[in-house]
């Protein structure tokens, strides 16, 4: 897509110093662009061209040198934006139903660590670098445009020259719709969890019968009898098996789930009237009851019905995602749980089966490569942030010892809306050097300051960007490093 420089012009060789990121220059549309940092790590945009014509976006200073223009340009929102219209593919874009992952980035500083590691496996998993929960967006003081335009200097300072995605992710009010729409995001995750209903996973049979009853049913366009008609005694053929829907199975999956339903349409609608060119993930990740067979053959034939189109649905799968840590449960039955779920996927769909995994799952991600054969999206969202703690741990473990106090102090406010099971009581009060530096590897410390991160970044937000700035290709081969690991299962099955 991008027509990468058999050489520049000798002015802009002598101008590519050291400061200069080797890797980001390229040149599209008349000019040649590279990314600079300054010894003090602020980064400059810097561009050559016969004339300031490809620069009447941006704003910033041009000067003539030998008779070519070099123009100098701040990395503020409004020239990502200019660069993201010079350099086409840097805008987010659909993927559709090609395998694909969402990296997520707390601190606006890992892209580059995310383009290395797709660029050492060279395989076709299409990243979707920009994506952020509003909860955390909110936690981290960050807005939509901001998610966007790191991501974008991030994949501009690395020369990723492939297709982007931009996910505003775990969207759970229409506000939040209103919120995302104008930043340019094209893949929209629409989480209806607070409309689950977790009593209808339990609740005797006439507790059901009465929550059916009680639905809204204008807002699902539809009324009980049609919904029995429709559903009790359905017969859904797979390639290795059959789902059969009974009285129960159906009433208690609509009982769960109906709500939701028609709260994720009005989010939906809501997306539609924007007229953006997007796509849309439906997820249920984050609820209390793994979602049965039926209830995912339920809850997507009514969506359908309604009129939603999407590219993938998370449900929630069996055992436990927790953040950062291992999956804690059985994988022979989680196996199970994503080879039906995928064949669900392909019968009524097909769309892509999504995992949230809440990173570093490396036991599943093979399972559900294989079970979906490529037809998947790959969640992660905080573990750039827990790998990036390394680097502090590596180079300064007293702000480490620091930051540990805070995490501890403030987990019964941070714990709140995540599954953890870790255990603070066991993490060293008074760590050692050679403890900090194992803190991210056991599970306690790990989940205390995986979720600490709202509080964390408040309180040392400044002298934490100062030593990842110190040691910027250290982070970078961290995440790299880390992403590899996540997105070798995927590889042998992208399409
Ligand atoms: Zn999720």
């Amino acid at each position: 897509m991008s027509v990468r420089p058999d050489e520049l012009s000798p002015s802009a060789q002598a101008l590519l110093g050291d400061r200069a990121y080797p890797e980001s220059q390229v040149s599209y549309g008349g000019a040649t662009y590279w990314l600079e940092r300054s010894v003090e790590g602020v980064k400059r945009l810097v561009a050559m061209a016969d004339d300031e014509s490809p620069f009447r976006d941006f704003a910033g200073s041009a000067e003539r040198i030998d008779g070519q223009v070099r123009f100098l340009a701040e990395t503020t929102p409004e020239n990502a934006l200019a660069l993201r219209s010079a350099l086409p593919w840097l805008n987010p874009s659909r993927f559709g139903l090609h395998t694909s992952a969402g990296f997520g980035d707390r601190l606006g500083l890992a892209t580059p660590g995310h383009v290395q590691a797709l660029k050492t496996l060279g395989a076709a998993i299409n990243p979707v670098f920009a994506q952020q929960s509003i909860r955390e967006m909110g936690r981290c003081r960050r807005t939509p445009r901001n998610v966007l335009d790191d991501a974008t200097w991030g994949a501009f300072q690395a020369g990723w020259t492939n297709p982007v995605g931009g996910d505003a992710d775990h969207l759970e009010q229409l506000d939040d719709i209103d919120a995302t729409a104008d930043a340019g995001f094209v893949f929209y995750t629409l989480d209806p969890k607070a409309e689950v209903d977790p009593e209808a996973e339990h609740a005797d049979s006439g507790t059901v019968q009465q929550k059916v009853e009680a639905l809204h049913w204008p807002g699902l366009e539809s009324d009980l009898a049609t919904f029995t008609k429709t559903y009790v005694g359905r017969r859904i053929d797979l390639e290795h098996e059959d789902i059969e829907l009974d009285e129960e199975s159906a009433l208690r999956a609509l009982a769960k789930y109906g709500p939701s339903l028609a709260h994720a349409m009005a989010m939906y609608r809501r997306l539609m009237e924007k007229g953006i060119d997007c796509e849309v993930e439906f997820a249920v990740d984050e609820t209390d009851y793994p979602t049965t067979p039926a209830e995912h053959v339920v809850v997507v034939s009514e969506l359908q019905r309604l009129g939603m189109d999407f590219v993938s649905f998370a449900p929630r799968f069996v055992g436990r995602f927790e953040k950062g840590v291992e999956y804690i449960g059985d994988l022979e039955e989680l196996s199970r749980d994503f080879e039906i779920h995928a064949q669900i996927a392909r019968a009524l769909g097909p769309y892509k089966l999504s995992l949230h995994s809440g990173s570093d799952k490396f036991s599943t991600y093979p399972l559900i490569a294989e079970a979906t054969q490529g037809l998947v999206h790959l969640k992660t969202a905080g573990t750039s942030w827990a790998e990036a703690l390394r680097v502090i741990a590596n180079n300064d473990p007293d702000l480490m010892r620091e930051i540990l106090a805070l995490a501890l102090d403030s987990f019964e406010a941070n714990r709140k809306s995540y599954h953890l099971s870790c255990d603070p009581t066991k993490i060293p009060a008074d760590p050692s050097d050679d403890e900090v530096a194992r803190l991210m590897d056991v599970v306690d410390s790990r989940q205390v300051l995986h979720v600490g991160y709202g509080a964390i970044l408040e309180a040392f937000g400044p002298r934490m960007y100062q030593v990842w700035n110190d040691h910027e290709e250290e982070h970078y081969r961290i995440i790299a490093d880390h992403f590899v690991r996540h997105l070798t299962p995927f590889a042998p099955y992208a399409r």
